[in-house]
């Protein structure tokens, strides 16, 4: 390795080399049968991802967005309800609120931790109201306890979007296993547990709501040419399973190397000034998705903050931003008519925040080198 070599946000090349080989044995066992699509890789791969979250039923997907409009759906969701979510998250929670028919009604998050603010979301309730889909943003939970609390006994149910925290934990429990309703989550590639493609899950104890997930995923019914409701077709295929199966066993050590690496830069970057760096709520088992970085040095001056990440770019660093534009920002979601100035920490994160270099097989010394370069480039 030498001080040229790029280091990339996540590395999907040393991950495929830790499991080259089972990945190619367990293609070979899915094209001698030809099964392409469910069968037993996928059957069994539910079961195992259920089991390692702690929960009852695990429902594969073709990918994330579809996870959570399924998730939304099973859950009641209807046209015209509306989804109360954070303004600061991957456009697609808000899509797939959209595409279930659904009104999304944003709040602001927490300035420090970039959660959802749970009081703004409980004040944003109301006889509209079906869903909260609070987002367990950058790979820890959101604090969803004091929504399942006092939306208990109402009709709002509480959704997780679960797709940056495969393994992570809220007092000890994971996604959907009672901490909300149901969650979905996302097995693209670059996520903690990524398929060598797109794929997702729903998860939930609910064993009718993981019914209705599978029937309106397979075309509206649970056997071939039953169809009990207008579904569409959102399944995960074996291949993908076999890559899940493979990775699903290495999850708890790459999990354990992210936190390694968060707790080094930490130390790193302790006494540079002008930075926040990301902090874990109590009661949380953080599995770092991203590490993001604040940046208050600016002043919140979003074009030096973008300098600053094409600077590391540059250098073959692959620092990048999570996300460049809170959710009421972006053309696509303006229509919900909310102006500037709306989501104060959103806003104020989206022209701050620097996702740095983090993923299992980041060594030391490609840390010291980030640490290096980003202090450099702060000034
Ligand atoms: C990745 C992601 C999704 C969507 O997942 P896809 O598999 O890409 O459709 C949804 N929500 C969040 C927060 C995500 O990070």
């Amino acid at each position: 390795m030498t001080q040229a070599d790029p280091i990339p946000l996540v590395d999907l090349k040393s991950a495929h080399a830790e499991i080259a080989d089972e990945v190619a044995a367990g293609f070979q066992k899915v094209l001698a049968t030809t099964g392409f699509i469910g069968g037993p890789e996928v059957a069994a791969f539910e079961e195992e991802f259920a089991a390692f979250g702690g929960v009852r039923h695990c429902v594969g997907v073709a990918n994330g967005t579809d996870a959570v409009e399924l998730a939304l759906r099973a859950a009641g969701v209807r046209q015209g309800d509306e989804v109360v979510l954070p303004a600061n998250t991957f456009i697609a929670s808000a899509g797939a609120v959209a595409r279930a028919g659904a009104v999304p009604v944003l709040v602001d998050c927490d300035p420090d931790s970039y959660l959802i603010d749970v009081q703004a979301a409980l004040a944003a309730v109301g006889p509209r109201t079906a869903a909260v889909l609070p987002v367990h943003l950058y790979g820890q939970h959101a604090p969803v306890e004091e929504l399942t609390e006092k939306l208990a006994g109402s009709n709002v149910r509480v959704i997780e979007d679960a797709a940056q925290c495969q393994g992570a934990t809220r007092n000890g429990r994971g996604a959907g296993s009672g901490t909300g309703a149901i969650a979905a989550t996302s097995f693209y590639p670059g996520k903690n547990l990524g398929a060598y493609g797109d794929g997702g899950a729903v998860v939930t104890d609910d064993a009718d709501m993981a019914k209705t997930v599978r029937a309106i995923a397979n075309h509206g019914g649970l056997t071939k040419y039953s169809h009990d409701l207008v579904g569409f077709n959102s399944r995960l295929d074996a291949l993908q399973a076999t890559v899940l199966r493979s990775k699903l066993r290495r999850l708890p050590a790459w999990n354990a190397a992210r936190r390694a690496a968060a707790a080094r830069y930490a130390e790193l970057l302790a006494d540079v000034p002008g930075i926040a760096l990301p902090a874990t709520l109590t009661d949380n088992e953080h599995v770092w998705h991203l590490y993001v970085v604040r940046i208050d040095a600016f002043d919140g001056d979003r074009d030096r903050r973008d300098a600053l990440v094409g600077n590391l770019n540059a250098q073959g660093i692959g620092a990048g931003v999570h996300y460049p534009a809170a959710l009421h920002q972006t053309p696509a979601f303006s229509h919900l008519g909310y102006p500037e100035g709306s989501f104060p920490n959103a806003e104020a994160a989206a022209a701050r925040i620097v996702s740095l270099p983090l993923h299992p097989h980041l060594t030391a010394a490609q840390q010291e080198r980030v640490a290096e370069a980003f202090t450099a480039a702060l000034g």
